[in-house]
């Protein structure tokens, strides 16, 4: 998506597409690393210096309210975003702290114990050493 599909996807989603909001959500798009509010203010805030964290955080909010972003919260103190909203799993590297995107799909999910219940979603985070973590070790 470019910066102008952007401008018109949110306001299909019935935001106003200003700047800071096409910014924040460009961004993201860009980058899988599952950035938190801090790094993509100071990021974006090279962009457009007079951007304010408020603003960030705001945007943030309003994309997880109205589904454009998923919010994850892998540890309890800092929250990172992801513009991948579709279902899968996070794999956080306990050496380099990146997260990794895997695919799962609800069949793989042994939800024998919940017979009879519907999951409607999911979070499903694991941790461990990535592949060029465990070379380094
Ligand atoms: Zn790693
Ligand atoms: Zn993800």
């Amino acid at each position: 998506m470019d910066k102008g599909q952007i401008g018109r996807y949110l306001k299909e989603k019935g935001l106003m597409p200003s700047v800071q909001r096409i910014e924040v959500y460009f961004y993201l798009l860009g980058n899988k690393m599952h950035p938190t509010a801090d790094i993509i203010f100071r990021e974006i805030s090279e962009i457009i210096p007079s951007l304010s964290k408020t603003t960030v955080y705001n945007t943030l909010k309003l994309f997880v309210e109205k589904g454009l972003v998923s919010e994850l919260r892998t540890d309890k103190s800092e929250a990172r975003y992801d513009a991948d909203v579709t279902k899968h799993g996070h794999f956080k590297c306990r050496g380099c702290l990146n997260i990794y995107d895997f695919e799962i799909s609800m069949n793989e999910l042994n939800n024998k114990s919940l017979d009879g219940f519907i999951i409607e979603g999911y979070q499903l985070n694991v941790s461990g050493l990535c592949k060029e973590c465990m070379e380094i070790e």
